[in-house]
């Protein structure tokens, strides 16, 4: 049994009613079990961020941001741990859990920099009428909940936790019950740094104890990055106390190959898009919209390639695709092939889970899938990839865009200006041209229409943190 809960400063025992097994997807074994918080556990974290908050939003910025190096070059130093962790928990692949690792690290410099820029957006607003002056003041939101899915834990939580330290926010965070060993670690580094009390808290648990925090009229926001029905819950607890709330939902991407690409490079990209993580990715690229001229000779290639990936235990075999991280996570795709079965979509990779134990699927393809399909239309959240021709641009920009959601896209093409024009029609929050998946600390995450509201990353990730106030004197 592990103690898993930082509140003001200590470690504490669950005392919740919920025990959550963590557990090893590619035995489809538990590993370690822990006692949920508590609903008044909770309310401890919250108080304590509140009380944190005075003195924590009142630091120097580069006092936060000595602490935010310090995030950073703890995380290096316990790499192999963190990796171990993740390829156990997760199934990540290793170079994939070093990437996110890599990610996280990143991602506190970045904010580490940015909060030492903080002074100086703290000037003088020109005015045109004569007699006032003014001043802008960027002051934190104040406490912040922070809730977290398992696919990226390290990462989604870095994301997160890094802005609003940076800002001068206090935050209550609730990793998901997936995998709550992973960002102990956050709490770990903050007590080797000696981080005030109350700074950072973290509670875990389920649903219940997400909700308690979620509903806790003592946050100042709360930023959620989850599935779009806990999200409209989150929206809806938001909504009945007034007050601000980042979402970062799922989505249904696509990823465009025009007839003028290498076939072969379109394949890995292809191949990267939907297999990394095992495809439990809210930024998989899941439908494949290939051209006319190119889908004969590409397919059979994509085909191949996913049907040569190898998969397995990350820990003890070379593997290019892990298990899916959760028993959930598994017969939820497994009932997405089932439909498939019924629906008689064409598969020409994959469609059924691996005959081991485990939480394994094959890497799987579908062809010429109906646009009404719900596997066309749908997250499924696995190594799932579903494909359509298109003959004409216009066609492949209708169809990309014909989707509740809009978090990203890829656009293949060695026609740049082609690729560019295409890249500014699609209706997502970020579109990679001739690369795959491919995230920068500097560049915005988030995306349009159902996959959320509003932007981590880059300075945006930061203004979700502030609020602007204005200074106006009279000068007569
Ligand atoms: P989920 O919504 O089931 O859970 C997310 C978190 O919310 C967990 O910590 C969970 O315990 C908590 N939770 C559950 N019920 C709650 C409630 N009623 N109130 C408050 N919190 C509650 O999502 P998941 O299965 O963990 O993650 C997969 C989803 O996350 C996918 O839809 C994926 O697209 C999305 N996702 C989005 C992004 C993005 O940046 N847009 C990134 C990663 C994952």
């Amino acid at each position: 049994m592990t103690t898993s809960h930082y509140i003001a400063g200590r470690w504490v025992e669950g005392q919740g009613s919920d025990c959550i097994s963590v557990n090893d997807p590619a035995l489809g074994q538990p590993f370690a079990e822990l006692m949920a918080a508590s609903v008044a556990q909770v309310d401890q974290a919250v108080a304590a961020a509140r009380s944190a908050l005075p003195a924590w939003k009142n630091t120097s910025a580069s006092e936060r941001a000595t602490f935010l190096r310090g995030f950073a070059k703890q995380l290096g130093q316990r790499r192999e741990a963190l990796i171990t962790l993740q390829m156990r928990n997760n199934g990540k692949p290793r170079h994939e859990a070093e990437i996110d690792l890599d990610d996280a690290i990143a991602t506190f410099g970045y904010y580490a920099e940015l909060a030492e820029q903080l002074p100086s957006k703290n000037r003088d607003v020109p005015l045109a009428a004569p007699g006032f002056t003014a001043r802008t003041r960027l002051e934190p939101v104040g406490v912040v909940g922070l809730i977290v899915p398992w696919n990226f834990p390290l990462v989604t939580s870095a994301w997160k936790l890094a802005p609003a330290l940076a800002a001068g926010c206090t935050v209550v965070l609730k990793p998901s019950e997936v995998t709550p060993l992973i960002e102990q670690a956050y709490g770990q580094l903050a007590d080797a740094l000696g981080l005030p009390a109350g700074v950072l808290n973290i509670v875990n648990g389920k649903a219940e104890t997400g909700a308690a925090l979620s509903n806790h009229n003592g946050l100042d926001k709360l930023s959620f990055t989850g599935s779009n029905s806990v999200g409209s819950q989150v929206m809806r607890s938001a909504s009945a106390q007034c007050r601000p709330v980042t979402l970062e939902l799922g989505g249904k991407s696509a990823i465009v190959v025009f007839d003028d690409c290498d076939i072969d490079q379109a394949v890995e990209w292809i191949v990267a898009g939907i297999s990394w993580n095992a495809g439990q990715m809210c930024s998989a690229t899941s439908r494949l919209l290939v051209q006319d001229g190119i889908a004969d000779a590409l397919l059979p290639r994509l085909q191949a390639a996913l049907e040569n990936l190898r998969v397995g235990n990350p820990l003890t075999e070379e593997v290019d695709m892990g298990p899916l991280t959760s028993q959930a996570q598994w017969l939820k795709v497994a009932s997405y092939f089932a439909t498939a079965r019924e629906e008689g979509l064409q598969c020409l990779a994959g469609g059924k889970a691996l005959d081991r134990d485990g939480w394994f699927v094959s890497p799987t393809l579908y062809a010429d899938v109906p646009k009404d399909s719900r596997l066309w239309t749908e997250e499924i959240f696995g190594p799932v990839l579903c494909a359509r021709r298109f003959a004409t641009e216009e066609q492949a920009i209708a169809e990309a865009n014909d989707s509740r959601f809009g978090l990203v896209a890829t656009v293949c093409s060695a026609d740049l200006e082609r690729a560019e024009r295409v890249a500014d029609a699609l209706e997502v929050g970020h579109v990679w041209i001739n690369s795959v998946q491919a995230v920068f600390v500097e560049t915005s995450w988030g995306g349009t229409k159902g996959s959320g509201i509003g932007r981590e990353l880059g300075p945006w990730g930061l203004s979700a943190y502030q609020s602007v106030k204005h200074v106006t004197r009279c000068l007569g």
